[in-house]
């Protein structure tokens, strides 16, 4: 038979640990939501073919951010300084 008591002790910690998580998760996906958005407004234009509208940002929880340009294919790092 189920120990009631000991199921709701069980069902709390549950929460707390869940809680624990959910708290972790936003304290590192808000920042970097923040980061990729003001990356984003600084995006470099291509070092290759001069390209500033089909940059992507491939990596930003890394620094230097990671980019690409979807033109000529070129990957290279940028981090606006200053900012
Ligand atoms: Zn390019």
């Amino acid at each position: 038979m189920v120990d009631i008591e000991e199921c709701g002790g069980k069902m709390e910690r549950l929460k707390d640990e869940i809680m624990i998580n959910i708290e972790e998760l936003n304290n590192k996906i808000f920042p970097l939501a923040d980061r990729r958005e003001l990356l984003c407004k600084y995006a470099p234009p291509c070092p290759q073919c001069g390209e500033y509208k089909q940059i992507q940002l491939l990596v930003w929880d890394e620094t230097p951010a990671i980019w690409r340009c979807r033109y000529c294919y070129k990957k290279y790092t940028f981090e606006p300084q200053g900012v």
